[in-house]
């Protein structure tokens, strides 16, 4: 089942100065923060209340964080929600139609197994689902 959104993706291009922003916006520093190596990305975490905040810097020209600053600038970059089962979850949103970008679910940041459904069929908006290992 999809739960709650379980953090809002932002794509930054300096993560330092980023971080610095938000741990003033926010009032407190980020949690976490964490390299992806197989995305190419270093992420940072912020809580607020029971919300989280992704921070994402790529670190490869070739990382999907680079390719979408160089298409659409900083800005939210995805939503993603808790799952409970991913397996199950990936199955029943391709039997809905849905285009998933992974159909196996792989590591991600702040303990996670992650997918994303691709942005083509989601009114332009990349969504993770995650699970908590
Ligand atoms: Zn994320």
């Amino acid at each position: 089942m999809i739960g709650k959104i379980e953090h809002l993706g932002i794509a930054v291009k300096d993560i330092e100065a980023s971080n610095a922003l938000f741990t003033k916006l926010l009032g407190r520093p980020p949690y976490k923060e964490e390299a992806v190596e197989s995305e190419n990305v270093i992420t940072s975490f912020f809580q607020s209340g029971t919300n989280k905040i992704e921070l994402l810097q790529a670190t490869h020209p070739d990382s999907a964080i680079a390719k979408f600053i160089e298409k659409k600038g900083e800005g939210i970059h995805h939503i993603a929600f808790d799952v409970d089962d991913i397996e199950a979850e990936i199955t029943r949103l391709k039997a809905e139609g849905f285009q998933m970008i992974h159909e196996v679910p792989k590591d991600g940041a702040d303990n996670k197994r992650i997918a994303f459904l691709h942005p083509k069929g989601t009114n332009g908006v990349l969504i993770e689902l995650c699970q908590e290992k």
